[in-house]
């Protein structure tokens, strides 16, 4: 069970070779697919054994290794979704607890926060983490927990700062590293307890699968997230690992190409006449500082930007797809205001800037000129 490590690799190498396996005996040079849902016990060998797959498996165990190097932390356990990540997390707390979460936070973890731990008697409060933001810590909070850069106005947190003033109260911190990539930004090298990510996005890459993770130090944590899920079960199966796998291998050069095409892109919107404003992570200094690029994911307003106006360019696209979801090779187009946020009431909305004519782009590994073509002609 033992895979190939050397804390020295770069990021690419560990994310290719990391999980070569001893177990395999064929020599195989990318690791078999083990679609087994149990395993046959051997009565006199005391050495950890798998057992029944819903507990450990060798392609999870493998992913699990590449990604905990890869993010820098002891361990990492996957799950059959994003959301079953964030969910066996909050299962740590008891009714009455509390958690101080981030103000723009993906719809799916925004509707388990109300409509799942609410209603049962667990307490969120929503903040920007901006200098007053201690002020929401009561006696009962448990957690802090926000994404960086955020959905959709891609805002940037300070993690090492939050962290200090979490830590300093006896807090621990998630962060949702979905949009930023282990590549782009180490949560845990700043100070975050734990990192979660719906490995759907960018680590799996090519918008065939649904996985998540959560990669942390502390061996407590470890522990309820190991045992959630044998017990209550939601887990990945072989095959999702494996082409999770697969697609963490390429994280390196696909980062490098998505930020590059969006950094491209961002410069010619925020000069474009028909362009108001433009969210980019590095544009902001605390981007700078935490994250190795700016990433794929870019929102802007356009002016004049009523539903009708925002129809009518979305509808002269050809190479961006009108799609919720981000992280894929292809490039996505969505608008917040009538998809991914559509749940939230209109005056909140308007408040936190999802105003009608914002637009927020996955942008991919195509040709970055064609990119900016597409987006020439949508706007002219
Ligand atoms: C998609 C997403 C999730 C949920 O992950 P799933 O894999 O879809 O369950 C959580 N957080 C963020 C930031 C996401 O983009």
């Amino acid at each position: 069970m033992t895979h190939t490590s050397d804390t020295e690799w770069g990021f690419s190498t560990q994310a290719i070779h990391k999980s070569r396996s001893s177990i395999d005996q064929s020599r195989s040079v990318t690791m078999p697919i083990y679609q087994t849902s149990t395993y046959a016990r051997s009565v006199d060998d005391n050495a950890p054994q798998y057992e029944y797959a819903r507990g450990d498996s060798p392609n999870r165990e493998a992913l699990e290794d590449t990604l905990a190097s890869l993010e820098r932390g002891r361990y990492a356990v996957v799950f059959g979704s994003g959301m079953a990540a964030c969910d066996a997390i909050l299962r740590r707390l008891s009714p009455g607890e509390h958690i101080v979460a981030g103000h723009d936070l993906y719809g799916g973890v925004y509707r388990l926060f109300e409509q799942v731990y609410r209603p049962q008697g667990y307490h969120i409060d929503y903040c920007d983490f901006d200098g007053k933001w201690t002020s929401a810590i009561d006696p009962l909070t448990r957690l802090v927990w926000f994404e960086t850069p955020s959905n959709p106005l891609l805002q940037v947190t300070d993690i090492e700062k939050v962290s200090q003033e979490a830590h300093s109260r006896g807090l621990s911190v998630v962060i949702d590293n979905t949009f930023a990539s282990p590549y782009l930004q180490n949560p845990l090298t700043l100070g975050a307890d734990l990192v979660v990510h719906s490995m759907t996005k960018y680590i799996a890459g090519h918008s065939d699968v649904i996985g998540g993770a959560v990669i942390g130090n502390d061996r407590g944590w470890q522990d309820h997230l190991r045992f959630l899920r044998n017990a209550a079960g939601p887990t990945l199966g072989p095959f999702d690992a494996w082409l999770i796998l697969r697609g963490l291998k390429t994280l390196a050069l696909r980062m490098e190409q998505h930020s590059q095409n969006a950094e491209d892109l961002a410069e010619f919107l925020g000069n474009h006449s028909r362009v108001q404003e433009v969210y980019y992570p590095w544009t902001q200094p605390v981007g700078r500082k935490q994250m190795r690029r700016g990433g794929g994911m870019i929102s802007f307003v356009l002016k004049p930007g009523n539903i009708s106006q925002v129809h009518g360019v979305m509808g002269k696209l050809h190479l961006f797809q009108l799609a919720e979801s981000l992280g894929g090779v292809e490039s996505l187009v969505s608008h917040p205001a009538t998809m991914t946020h559509s749940a939230v009431p209109e005056a909140q909305r308007m408040r936190r800037g999802i105003v009608p004519g914002l637009i927020r782009l996955s942008v991919g590994i195509e040709d970055g000129k064609d990119l900016i073509t597409d987006w020439d002609k949508a706007l002219s």
